[in-house]
């Protein structure tokens, strides 16, 4: 008799990005959804893979999220519980400790989302860490001692380098400080309110996706982010791979097979990134036990090395083996992928975006993501409205890559017009 498809209920996944639905139909995994409060899909929207939708408020009410779930596991059982979403890890590794089922553990899910025991940890393991002062509560943050300057201000519990500032110097540090505060407020993920300050990392900076099986660490993609010098670190590009020179390629992966274990990462798939001090020396800048970018990073593994990390990721998430490793090899890179986030380029009440319609029949395009529209209101940085758009694309090499990047650079443009941003 056949075994029934695993179930996986997978937490806040934008519908509207494609590739991890798309990785667990390929899998043939049932995907029960747990929607985002922002983005409620009607049944003509849910891709096939989602054969029920769930809704939890486990941000507000953790305890009677979970009861649900426990509910949900007791009338139709479920294989795995699983997220993109940052600030959802130590919750889904909660609630999968709580029904008996695979996955990282909360002691470890906190360790991948929470700065300060990430530094810890990694100090600890005698990994390359900057220095760092923790702040804790409302601390004023006007003395960091031992740290040199530049340092770079941020969020304990932070994702999508919200709120993240580099202060210059002493003068500027209590300014930066209550910015970040402001900023950070009311912001999911802020729990505690705790901010980190550390040494500004400087060097060209990467991601790293990976993926764990039973202390085992497959690295799978290496692939350059900019070197981006702040105030702000809002995301810009990413192409893989990188083309590192093979001894800084082995220390890079060396440092995040060590940072897999100094975290406790196990099984599941990770997403590091890192900076390059003098361009060959890795120093992390923090690893998430979890898929990057709600999924960019899936797109990129997979154009890249023509493994399904998603599909793997979910297979481990339901207790199942994941098959890239099955192969026994290590993969090595067949192609090139990208993504290039057009930036917002100003703010105010957006008249219209430029660029993107004419891409629709470029073969290098696979998908272009719009998040926002004419009409949308960008606030000036440090705060944040979100990013404009994705454009992923693939290539026969990353220098191919770059060059589309540079055509990206000229040929997507956002017109605004004036908007009272103060209310
Ligand atoms: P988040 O969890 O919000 O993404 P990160 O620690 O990844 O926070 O910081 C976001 C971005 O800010 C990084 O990708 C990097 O560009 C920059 N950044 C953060 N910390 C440092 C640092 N110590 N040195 C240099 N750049 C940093
Ligand atoms: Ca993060
Ligand atoms: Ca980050
Ligand atoms: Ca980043």
């Amino acid at each position: 008799r056949p075994s029934p498809p695993p179930t996986v209920v997978l937490v806040y996944q934008r519908v509207s990005l494609p590739w991890v639905f798309d990785s667990a139909r390929r899998a043939g995994i049932r995907i029960v959804l747990v929607p985002r409060p922002d983005e409620r899909p009607g049944p003509e929207q849910l891709p096939p893979a989602v054969v029920d939708v769930l809704p939890l408020d486990w941000e507000n009410d953790p305890a009677d999220a979970l009861a649900a779930l426990r509910r949900r596991h007791r009338e139709a059982p479920f294989d795995g519980i699983t997220t993109l979403y940052d600030p959802a890890v130590p919750f889904v590794a909660e609630a999968a400790e709580a029904l008996g089922l695979p996955g990282v553990g909360r002691d470890t899910a906190l360790a991948a989302q929470d700065k300060r025991i990430m530094r810890e940890r990694l100090a600890a393991a005698g990994l390359n860490v900057p220095r760092f002062v923790r702040l804790d509560g409302d601390a004023p943050g006007t003395d960091v001692p031992g740290l040199d300057f530049p340092v770079v201000v941020k969020p304990a519990q932070g994702f999508s380098s919200l709120g993240v500032m580099k202060a210059g110097t002493r003068a500027e540090l209590k300014g930066v400080v209550d910015e970040v505060r402001r900023v950070s407020a009311g912001r999911p993920g802020r729990a505690g309110g705790g901010l980190i300050v550390e040494e500004f990392l400087d060097g060209p900076e990467y991601a790293v996706e990976s993926l764990a099986h039973r202390g085992r660490v497959q690295v799978l993609s290496i692939g350059y982010k900019g070197e981006p010098e702040g105030p702000h670190f809002e995301e810009s590009v990413y192409r893989a791979p990188a083309g590192l020179p093979g001894g800084v390629e082995e220390a890079v992966r060396r440092e995040v097979i060590a940072a897999h274990a100094a975290l406790g990462v196990t099984d599941g798939p990770t997403h590091t990134e890192l900076r390059l001090r003098g361009g060959t020396r890795p120093h992390l800048l923090e690893m998430g036990a979890r898929i990057g970018g709600s999924g960019v990073s899936q797109y990129i593994a997979h154009r890249v090395t023509g493994i399904d990390l998603a599909a793997d990721a979910l297979r481990i998430a339901a207790g199942l083996p994941p098959e890239s490793f099955e192969a026994g090899r290590d993969p090595r890179a067949v192609g090139a992928a990208a993504n290039y986030i057009v930036p917002c380029g100003g703010s105010g009440r957006i008249t219209a975006v430029h660029g993107l319609d004419e891409l629709a029949g470029d073969p290098r395009v696979d998908h272009v993501v719009r998040m926002l529209r004419p009409g949308d209101v960008v606030r000036p940085y440090p705060d944040f409205t979100g990013y404009p758009a994705f454009i992923l694309s693939h290539h026969a090499s990353t220098a191919e890559a770059e060059e589309f990047h540079r055509f990206l650079d000229r040929a997507v443009r956002i017109d605004y017009e004036p908007e009272d941003t103060t209310r």
